[in-house]
């Protein structure tokens, strides 16, 4: 199986694994249990966990609180921050192209009355910085936009829209799942207000993810979602799951930028391939600023179930893990004005450090071939190439 979905999920990095094994085995105290030892050494091993993560994004540790993932992350801060600020306002800006975690939180925001302004992209997915000054009014709370797009891999001006956000006295919660492990990022330097991430994007296991809430500067409120024990402060109540949490802060330590350059060489060889090999196909969002792991395609005339099915020794996606399930088009690609039949046949390719150049070689093989083979087979390709479709 040659892997190519790792913006839906990752490999565990065997030193990630090795950490967090001992915390299933003998190490399987409950962290809030600081009477005894086993308590201590879970406890122990969170904070180390916790102060890796701090290192990396060069904040406090104490503002890093562990979730089970973005998802949940998420839906914190957007139900949290409007429960907590709604005496100041409840209009939120976010984006069309966000994740549905952001946009199923804020459809059901809206049915209790907030008011959600969805930004537009252009067709290479980027935002307007004047369009989002715009539509800040006296009531906007929060603005929520993603560091990088799960399906592209569209990179969104972050530092610019923190800059803003600060200038306006508004609150800048980034969604940083598909970031961390493909951009450095310096929180001490970029005035973001709140930024998720989760660790099975890098490497590290599922079910574990944190968010970063600045404390140092704005005594930000955020309502907790889950209620019970004291644990993370009592922003996030429920018995710490050490292994994953141990497994996070490994995560987080080993990244390296060798690897995000090797990752970006190999994308750049393979969407030159693709695209001198392959007639009629186009790397979206080509001229926007891009995570290195990520390629978008589309092949014309060319749809991705079809492509995907007859490909079965290659891990793809026709774009979010979450809606894959989905026959509709994209809705990140139909926001960037693609048609319906060209949402339909788009592929995302996502790479990793454990991507070979030997395994995009073959790739590229077997999508010419397969490509060739449902195009010759079809009607409408051939009224295209006739000139009777365009
Ligand atoms: N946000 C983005 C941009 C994502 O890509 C994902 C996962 O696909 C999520 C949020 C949800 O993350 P999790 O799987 O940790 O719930």
């Amino acid at each position: 199986m040659i892997y190519l979905d790792n913006n839906a999920t990752t490999r565990i990095d065997d030193t990630v694994l090795e950490t967090m094994l001992p915390y299933l085995k003998e190490e399987y105290g409950n962290a809030a249990s600081i009477q005894h030892k086993l308590g201590r050494n879970a406890h122990q091993a969170i904070e180390k966990a916790r102060n890796n993560i701090a290192r990396h994004l060069q904040v406090q540790a104490k503002e890093i609180f562990f979730t089970s993932g973005s998802t949940e992350s998420i839906s914190t801060v957007l139900k949290g921050i409007c429960e907590r600020y709604n005496s100041i306002g409840n209009h939120i800006i976010t984006c069309q192209t966000e994740h549905k975690a952001v946009l199923s939180t804020c459809e059901a925001l809206s049915k209790k009355g907030a008011n959600i302004t969805y930004l537009a992209v252009d067709d290479q997915g980027n935002i307007n910085l004047e369009e989002l000054r715009n539509h800040i009014t006296k009531d906007t709370i929060l603005i929520c936009l993603m560091a990088a797009n799960n399906e592209t891999g569209i990179i969104h001006p972050i530092a610019e829209i923190a800059t803003i956000c600060q200038e306006k006295g508004i609150l800048f919660f980034c969604d940083g799942t598909q970031y961390i492990g493909k951009e450095n990022i310096n929180l001490s330097a970029t005035p973001i207000d709140i930024f998720c991430f989760s660790a099975h994007k890098f490497h590290g296991p599922k079910g574990i993810g944190a968010v970063y809430i600045r404390r140092k500067t704005k005594p930000i409120q955020i309502a907790p979602l889950i209620m019970g024990g004291k644990q993370e402060n009592s922003f996030r109540a429920g018995t710490h799951n050490v292994p994953n949490i141990v497994g996070i802060g490994t995560a987080i330590e080993v990244l390296s930028n060798a690897d995000k350059e090797q990752i970006a060489e190999l994308r750049n060889y393979f969407e030159k391939r693709i695209e001198t090999e392959i007639d009629e196909c186009i790397v979206l969002a080509k001229k926007a600023n891009r995570i290195a792991n990520t390629s978008n395609i589309l092949f014309k005339y060319v749809p991705n179930s079809q492509l995907i099915a007859k490909l079965p020794n290659i891990a793809l996606s026709s774009g979010s893990a979450c809606v894959s399930g989905d026959r509709n088009p994209s809705h990140v690609l139909k926001a960037m004005h693609l048609s319906d039949n060209d949402a339909l046949s788009c592929i995302r390719f996502s790479l990793s450090k454990y991507t070979k150049k030997i395994e995009l070689d073959t790739v590229i093989d077997e999508l010419k071939k397969t490509i060739h083979k449902i195009r010759m087979e079809s009607p409408i390709w051939q009224m295209y190439k006739s000139g009777l479709l365009h």
